[in-house]
């Protein structure tokens, strides 16, 4: 089974559109998120454009500050620091990567731990690892909700994540971890690494190497989930991490790039806006 993930995020967009449309009746507003892109890179452009479509879908006003790679950090800490006080603002991202000169961590803790959409700051981060109220980093999240909807069991299963990122790797092996999978996080310096995956039921591939994991290295009747986002070196075209010409037919579930994670990590940044709004509205 290939699982659309473009399918369920619109199926969960539909769903978010109906809830957010009573929000102005019932608070007064519909959440607001703002979006910051600092510089031009292409990939980041799209990034935020998708973004700002998925919260029309949805109903949440989307608000993108652009500003140029020369700003200084003083001056993107600055926007924040006004965003983080701004009573009408619900969520803010920093589109990744930052130009050179900036630091990342740096800026990711200074937005409001209640306004992260993306759940990556430190506050969130501990929040996660010790089982508390969090916001969840989007596409371990969206990984999560793809494979209960494809009624994959994790409870008990063998998990193997490739990748330890702090906004990919990690978070998912933990939210796997709490739904009760054995986990088992590769990465580069792993030893023997197909004969680490070919023992996974589910395997998770974060690694941003185009088309790395081959048939061999998958167990007959594996979930496997591509979160990979490259571009094919021969064709210039999108794909995963995942070869999934020759692992089609060895899983049992599989999903596609373009077209399986990337729709989810938007729809969750949805659903967290959704979810920091009605903290706030709720607090009240
Ligand atoms: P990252 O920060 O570069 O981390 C890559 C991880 O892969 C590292 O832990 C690295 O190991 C490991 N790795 C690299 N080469 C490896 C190899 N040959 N064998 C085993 N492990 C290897 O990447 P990321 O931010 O997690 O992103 C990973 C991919 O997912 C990228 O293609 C990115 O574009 C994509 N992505 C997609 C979405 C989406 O919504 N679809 C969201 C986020 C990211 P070490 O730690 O040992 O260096």
């Amino acid at each position: 089974m290939v699982i659309s993930g473009k399918e369920l995020a619109a199926e969960l967009k539909g769903k978010m559109a109906e809830q957010v449309a009573g929000f102005e009746e019932k608070y007064g507003r519909v959440p607001h998120l703002v979006v910051i892109l600092v510089g031009e890179d292409p990939g980041s452009v799209s990034y935020v454009t998708g973004k700002a479509k998925a919260s029309a879908e949805v109903g949440i006003k989307n608000t993108t500050i652009r500003r140029p790679d020369t700003i200084s950090e003083e001056e993107l800490l600055g926007i924040i620091d006004d965003l983080n006080n701004d009573d009408g603002v619900d969520g803010i991202l920093v589109q990744l990567p930052l130009p050179k000169h900036m630091d990342s961590d740096k800026v990711i803790a200074a937005i409001r731990y209640d306004k992260d959409v993306d759940g990556f700051h430190p506050a969130n981060t501990a929040a996660l690892w010790l089982k508390q109220p969090c916001v969840k980093p989007c596409t371990p999240k969206g990984i999560i909700e793809l494979l209960k909807k494809a009624n994959v069991e994790i409870s008990g299963k063998n998990a193997v994540v490739i990748g330890r990122s702090n906004i990919v790797g990690l978070p998912v092996a933990k939210l796997l971890l709490d739904e009760n999978a054995t986990v088992t996080v590769a990465h580069s310096r792993t030893k023997n690494l197909g004969e680490v995956t070919s023992k996974a039921d589910i395997l998770i591939v974060a690694i941003g190497r185009p088309m790395f994991v081959k048939g061999d290295m998958v167990k007959e009747g594996a979930v496997v989930i591509d979160v990979g986002v490259n571009r094919n070196p021969e064709t210039g075209k999108l794909c995963g991490d995942v070869d999934f010409a020759a692992c089609v037919d060895k899983a049992s579930v599989i999903t596609p790039v373009p077209g399986g994670v990337g729709p989810m990590t938007i729809c969750c940044l949805m659903q967290n806006t959704i979810e920091c709004f009605l903290n706030k509205m709720n607090k009240k």
